[in-house]
Order: C-alpha cells, then sequence, then structure tokens
C-alpha cells in the first residue's frame, strides 16, 4: 500500500471528519525508540500534537527519569484522530488507521518500540492483525518484557509499559513503571555500545 492509500483510509472515517486537527507525530524522525500510544485527547485534537495534555506531561516526566528527550523518540498514537469523548478505539478504526502507523515504523525504523497501554501493544503482538488483538495477554502481565518482534519488514524489539495516563489514577504503578524504564534504558545502552 502506498503512503497516499494509508493516509485516505486513515482520512475516511468518521473519527477523523469528526476531528479538528489530525495528530501525526512529534519528535525526531530519524530516532531509534519510537513511543506507541493510543490516541489524542481533547488537548492533542486542538494542538494537532501527541501527549500535550496531562497524559504527556507524565510521559515527559517517563522521558526525563531514563535521559531522554524529544531528540531521541519519536511519537505516535495507533489512531490519529480523537474518538468521541475520549471512547475506546473501535476495531474498525484501528484497522483503518494503523496502516499510516505502519508506514511511520518504515520510515524511521525504530529499533525499540515502546507500546503505551493495552492498546498499541496487543496491536503489536497480535502482529498487526486486529482480530487477533482480543487473543494477548493485558499490560498488566506483560509489561517491561521486551519482545523480538519483524513489523513492517523492520526488526524491532517490542517493550510494553503501561500507559502514562494510568499512572495518574493509580499511582501504585509508579515504581513498576519507573522499573520498566530501567529496561528501556538498559536496550538504550546496549544499542548504543555504552554499556556500563
Ligand atoms: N493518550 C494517548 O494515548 N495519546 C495521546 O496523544 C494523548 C493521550
Amino acid at each position: 500500500m502506498k503512503k497516499s492509500e494509508a493516509i485516505s483510509l486513515a482520512v475516511n472515517t468518521e473519527i477523523c471528519r469528526n476531528c479538528k486537527n489530525i495528530v501525526v507525530g512529534k519528535g525526531n524522525k530519524e530516532a531509534e525508540i519510537m513511543f506507541v500510544g493510543e490516541a489524542p485527547g481533547k488537548n492533542e485534537d486542538e494542538q494537532g500534537i501527541p501527549f500535550v495534555g496531562r497524559a504527556g506531561k507524565n510521559l515527559d516526566e517517563l522521558l526525563r527519569k531514563v535521559g531522554l528527550s524529544l531528540e531521541d523518540i519519536y511519537v505516535v498514537n495507533i489512531l490519529k484522530c480523537r474518538p468521541p469523548e475520549n471512547r475506546d478505539p473501535l476495531p474498525a478504526e484501528i484497522k483503518a488507521h494503523t496502516p499510516w502507523l505502519i508506514k511511520q515504523i518504515e520510515e524511521i525504523k525504530p529499533k525499540i518500540i515502546c507500546s503505551l497501554g493495552n492498546y498499541a501493544t496487543k496491536f503489536f503482538l497480535a502482529k498487526g492483525l486486529v482480530d487477533d488483538m482480543k487473543f494477548q495477554q493485558g499490560i498488566t502481565s506483560i509489561h517491561g518484557k521486551i519482545y523480538s518482534i519483524n513489523f513492517g519488514g523492520v526488526e524491532i524489539k517490542l517493550i510494553p509499559l503501561f500507559h502514562p495516563a494510568a499512572i495518574i489514577y493509580k499511582r501504585d504503578l509508579a515504581p513498576l513503571w519507573e522499573k520498566d524504564l530501567e529496561i528501556v534504558k538498559r536496550e538504550v545502552s546496549l544499542f548504543r555500545g555504552k554499556v556500563n
């Protein structure tokens, strides 16, 4: 599929016709690490930039803790448009929006993908087969594990993380989250050849 076809598949969904802005991504397109969230929220829809609201503030914190900045990563979402009232993504929407995500992966060729929360994680573990997402394990049992996957012809290490928004409401996830960040940090050091 051409990139233009992937984009028009997404743009032709109802959520895209009703949103204020299409949220494509932010960060460094040369980056080795890609963070994949779920869908834009209200602030993201207004600004056309992913993770600029409360969840985004938490993600910024996460990055600071592992010594990363937007220079080191590229941030995208499964859905490029905000679902009404931030409802969960529908399978048909994931099917229509993820060909664009796959084009982004093919272009950026990240070495590590940190999937944020259940939707992004299950999409990758199901190898992009949306109907198989329901058979995948939830984030609670697999966060912080490292999976080798081949996606869009790119060899990637997938590290599922709790969604930064979940940490806002469940503070007891914060220590687990920090442990997972150490794993991300170690993987980053490994491929940069800077293991201490
Ligand atoms: N949550 C997401 O998953 N993505 C965003 O861009 C904002 C909040």
